[in-house]
């Protein structure tokens, strides 16, 4: 996928000319995994949006607050989540995410698009009390499968403004967030610019742009997801990611 993506227009149209004379498998067939399974980087913004600040309590940042989710981390659409053996404080974050498609470095705002390869949803799931645990959110933002991506990713010609979209997280079919991405307060294109000027992006890089209010962490007492939770988040023009909550295996130990 990250060759494909990197292959820029020219590529995108030599698929869609195969796909017009390809044999086609129902949707119910066939397994997605996720669209970018070892991504260079997976970076994700946190306090994004002004009614998540609120609910934390923290202050409006003036400047993006970037953290990185270990690329191990990503997970397909529909797999399940673990609820750690370390933790019971398991949560949810709803968010639109973006692909780079070419490698770059200061790029600016007004030129963005032109490096992003396409949009997807992301499930940036947290484990607040590892989160808090230290200065960076990097343990808490990282543990195996905390990272579902996907269900595919929607190319820009066919999304449209990335900017307008609508956002929605559900537990157990409770909606817990609703927002739009117009509520960003620093947008898919202001991220690219600022990230560019410290570092080259590469053709599958991962951006997460930030969570809406709602998360579980904010409710009085927080409602943690549990085994046996299902969650379901939906954004307009992409689709949806859906994951079943289960504990930890016995089995991930490898020592
Ligand atoms: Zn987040």
């Amino acid at each position: 996928m990250i060759a494909f993506l990197s292959g820029g227009r020219e590529l995108l149209e030599t698929a869609r000319r195969a796909a017009e004379s390809a044999p086609r498998l129902p949707l119910a067939q066939v397994k997605l995994e996720a669209p970018v399974r070892r991504p260079p980087e997976f970076l994700a913004v946190g306090l994004n949006y002004a009614d998540h600040i609120a609910e934390t309590g923290m202050q409006k940042p003036t400047f993006p607050i970037f953290f990185n989710k270990q690329s191990s981390c990503v997970n397909g659409p529909y797999d399940p989540i673990h609820l750690p053996r370390a933790s019971e404080a398991l949560d949810y974050e709803g968010e639109l995410g973006f692909v780079i498609g070419r490698r770059c470095r200061h790029v600016p705002r007004a030129r963005a698009s032109e490096v992003i390869a396409g949009y997807f949803i992301v499930n940036d799931v947290s484990v607040r009390d590892w989160q808090r645990r230290a200065q960076t959110m990097t343990l808490g933002k990282s543990f195996d499968t905390h990272g579902p991506i996907g269900p595919w990713i929607v190319t820009p010609d066919e999304l449209g403004d990335p900017h307008t979209l609508d956002l929605k997280t559900f537990v157990n079919g409770e909606l817990r967030q609703h927002s739009n991405t117009r509520n960003l307060i620093f947008n898919c294109f202001e991220q690219v610019e600022i990230l560019s000027t410290v570092f080259t992006l590469e053709p599958g890089t991962l951006i997460s742009t930030g969570t809406p209010s709602g998360v579980a962490a904010a409710m009085k007492p927080p409602k943690w997801l549990k085994a046996g939770d299902v969650v379901r988040i939906e954004i307009e023009r992409i689709g949806h990611l859906e994951a079943h909550v289960i504990n930890e295996p016995a089995d991930t130990a490898r020592i």
